[in-house]
């Protein structure tokens, strides 16, 4: 199912309306702020932001100043007029804003453009105006302010941001907005957006206690707490067996190897600032791993492989270590140390469309298991201009990955070029229960690994050949997927991960000792079961167990106790009544099973 390529956001009208929001939003802080120095304006995902330097810190009731100027300021219908102009001008027009000298010299020296992002080739230095607002820009823009749509519009927040992302620099206030075409768009984006506060991981981590992050530790270091980690376990339990059934084999490996390990393998050239230093042992340099690869790659070479040995699959639960910037991290989505659901594939040339297919439907396979029904994939082709191998090395694998989609049924799209230069690659997406598209699954050919370390395998000629290197993460890291995850279920894990199934609430103390043989049955039928055995009242025992998102309730009092039932009340507040334990274990297994 080809989809033709979307549209670039780049390119979209969206794009534009709120580009040229973010230019009128910068407008209203400047006439409020006639000193402010201003850094940049981009638009993102969903909306749009401008950094500021500013004498005080915004409150709430300064957003609402400046959005109803930018309401006037839209209603006045000034043109956005574009000027070419040379870099002598651009410093003399900003002389006194020092974030946009700054800029004017990435742009002069042709590294940088007007957001200091990397490019390629030197761009012309453009200025936008519109009324006596002046930006450094390259648009594009609407054609004037009065089509940005005043009720589709609306100021979201502020939140400190480095300069350029460099802790080193200065805090700047960045305030936040976005803009849609319609008042209905702006008004069902702000409901996702409510919806998905409400399902922050990183609050829902904290209130069900299920991980945390400690500044003694470090930031972007996860501390499993006993639940999330119970929730860890069983989604690795269950993929790890998966993993078996599927003909994968475990390996385990260190989390350090030497320089010369991560210089053959190519880490030390093109991945060494996502590295951390080095540990000097023994005079060695040692690097923490960013990647599991070079380490799968000397169990292949630790002895001889026939082509009858073909296809290995190599599997490992391998914890990474990557630097990312402290201003990037987030929660669970964004770490410094992660567990990837790591494994490479070695193969024939003839096995490789198969095994393609395999792995494809195989990931597809586990990520239905945990509730995901929608998929998008991405399949990136050769980029000419940095690639290794010959345009006719990558054609094969290429078409491989290209049918193995056709036959999966998922949509996918080509996105030409985007290839990394080792080789083509699968990427796919899971849209969770808000319609978000998550990142999760990758395949990836690698034509560099087998070369730099010159694997072969002895083919049926008795000679050496080369075989097909395929990395491959399917839930990508377990960080992440659970991030992912407890947004999804906002929580309310499915039974079968539920790290408490049922919780038991005996109405006063006299039914203690019930609540204490239930528990005990339960358990034996292998139930995660807690009894609640405080001295609360039993409506804030059930609102506790709700907040708690335990999927099961049981209540036991006299009559429980008389009839040696259970009386069942599901965290969505519905309840079913009186049963007796073995009705009741049979509707649990059944879910569990169900894996709902
Ligand atoms: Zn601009
Ligand atoms: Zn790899």
């Amino acid at each position: 199912m080809l989809e033709t390529k979307r549209e670039r956001y780049e390119e979209s009208y969206l794009y534009r309306i709120r580009h040229s929001a973010a230019h009128v939003m910068a407008q209203a802080v400047m006439e409020m702020f006639p000193d402010a120095k201003i850094a940049i304006g981009p638009p993102v995902e969903d909306g749009f932001y401008y950094d500021f330097d500013l004498p005080r810190s915004l409150t709430p009731e300064d957003l609402e100043v400046i959005e109803n100027r930018m309401r006037e300021i839209i209603a006045e219908n000034h043109a956005f007029e574009k000027k070419v102009i040379t870099s002598e001008e651009a410093r003399e027009i900003y002389s006194d804003q020092p974030y946009k000298l700054e800029l004017i010299e990435g742009l002069e020296q042709g590294g940088y453009d007007e957001y200091g992002e990397p490019l390629y080739a030197k761009p012309e230095i453009s200025i936008y105006q519109h009324d006596t607002f002046l930006d450094l820009c390259r648009g594009p823009h609407v054609e004037s302010t009065g089509k940005v749509n005043p009720d589709a519009v609306k100021l979201l927040n502020v939140a400190g941001a480095y300069w350029r992302g460099d802790e080193n620099k200065p805090m700047l206030q960045r305030i936040y907005g976005t803009a849609w075409e319609s008042a209905t768009e702006l008004e069902e984006y702000l409901w996702k957006l409510e919806e998905a506060r409400k399902r922050d991981h990183r609050r829902l981590g904290r209130e069900l206690d299920l991980f945390s992050v400690s500044d003694e530790v470090g930031p972007g270091l996860i501390l499993w707490h006993p639940k999330g980690g119970m929730v860890r376990k069983l989604a690795e339990d269950f993929a790890m067996a998966e993993h078996e059934k599927g003909g994968y084999e475990f390996v385990y490996s260190p989390h350090i190897g030497k320089a010369q390990l991560w210089k053959t393998s190519g880490h030390l050239d093109w991945y060494q600032e996502n590295m951390y230093a080095p540990l000097d042992i023994e005079g060695q340099e040692y690097y923490l791993k960013p990647m599991n690869c070079p380490f799968h790659v000397q169990i292949f070479k630790s002895r001889m492989r026939s082509y009858r040995d073909l296809p290995l699959r190599f599997a490992e639960w391998g914890t990474v270590y990557r630097y990312e910037r402290s201003g990037v991290l987030h929660g669970l989505l964004r770490v410094r140390g992660f567990t990837q659901d790591d494994a490479h594939l070695f193969c024939r040339p003839d096995q490789m469309p198969d095994e393609i297919d395999r792995v494809l439907k195989f990931s597809l396979n586990i990520l239905r298991a945990f509730g995901f029904q929608n998929f998008q994939a991405y399949l990136s082709t050769r980029n000419p201009e940095k690639a290794a191998g010959s345009p006719e090395q990558w054609e094969a694998p290429t078409e491989a990955l290209r049918q193995s989609l056709e036959r999966s049924q998922v949509p996918y799209q080509v996105d030409e070029g985007e290839a990394t230069f080792y080789g083509p690659k699968i990427d796919i997406k899971v849209k969770d229960a808000l319609g978000r598209e998550w990142q999760l699954s990758t395949i990836q050919f690698d034509f560099t690994l087998p070369e730099r370390f010159n694997l072969a395998y002895i083919g049926e000629d008795g000679q050496e050949h080369q075989p097909y290197m395929i990395h491959r993460a399917l839930m990508g890291s377990m960080e992440r997927f659970l991030g992912v995850l407890i947004e999804h279920f906002a929580g309310a894990f499915p039974t079968w991960l539920a790290p408490v199934q049922a919780v038991i609430i005996p109405i006063a103390d006299r039914h203690l000792e019930y609540a204490h043989q239930v528990d005990e049955q339960l358990k034996e039928a292998g139930l995660r079961v807690e009894v609640d055995d405080r001295g609360e009242r039993m409506n804030a025992k059930i609102r506790d167990a709700q907040n708690q998102k335990i999927p099961y309730m049981l209540v036991v009092g006299d009559r429980e106790v008389e009839q040696g039932t259970v009386s069942v009340r599901l965290r969505t507040e519905e309840n079913l009544g009186g049963m007796q334990v073995g009705t009741f274990l049979e509707q649990v297994g059944a879910d569990i099973k169900a894996r709902v």
